[in-house]
């Protein structure tokens, strides 16, 4: 071969390698999720106080939300998307006011990030699906993970499990 033509070609990978390279790391960075909610559902779908929580990472207020309290049996669902968030099986009364959780369902439920907001250093949880923001992860949570979801009622929806007459 050619002496020029193998530059040719080792410029030619150099060159696709350079371009290609921060596209594949961008394809890694915050904020890419395997669904993208474009801002009008955001907008139209959701309450106020959902994006205020999910998109602008607001928190509701203790002990003043839907599902702190709850006991039923069922499962809890990002607002936003639908992923499968938590079981009821998985919550506890951690006396926070707000629902509580010592595991999600799967390792497709939530990612976590570290939040330096309001000068304090948290693990914030964000929905896996379509990033929306959930609540934040701490270390005071009851066996067997020693972890304590604390999550808004607001950025999840409850649905009870259906439960058949036996006979
Ligand atoms: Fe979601």
């Amino acid at each position: 071969m050619e002496y020029n033509k193998i530059i040719a070609i080792v410029s030619l990978f150099t060159m696709i390698l350079i371009l290609y390279g921060p596209l594949v790391s961008a394809i890694k960075v915050d904020g890419d999720y395997p669904i993208e909610l474009f801002d009008d559902f955001w907008e139209e779908k959701l309450t106020d106080t959902q994006y205020d929580i999910l998109k602008e990472s607001g928190t509701e207020p203790a002990f003043n939300n839907e599902y702190y309290k709850n006991k039923e049996e069922g499962i809890y669902v990002c607002a936003a998307c639908g992923n499968q968030l938590f079981d009821s099986e998985q919550k506890y009364s951690s006396g926070s006011g707000w629902p509580s959780y010592y595991d999600v369902i799967s390792d497709k439920s939530v990612v976590t990030r570290t939040d330096e907001s309001l000068g304090m250093q948290r693990t914030e949880v964000l929905c896996a699906n379509c990033g929306g923001h959930l609540g934040h992860v701490f270390n005071d949570g009851p066996e067997p993970t020693g972890l304590r979801y604390c999550m808004n009622s607001a950025a999840m929806k409850f649905y009870k499990s259906a439960h058949f007459a036996q006979g």
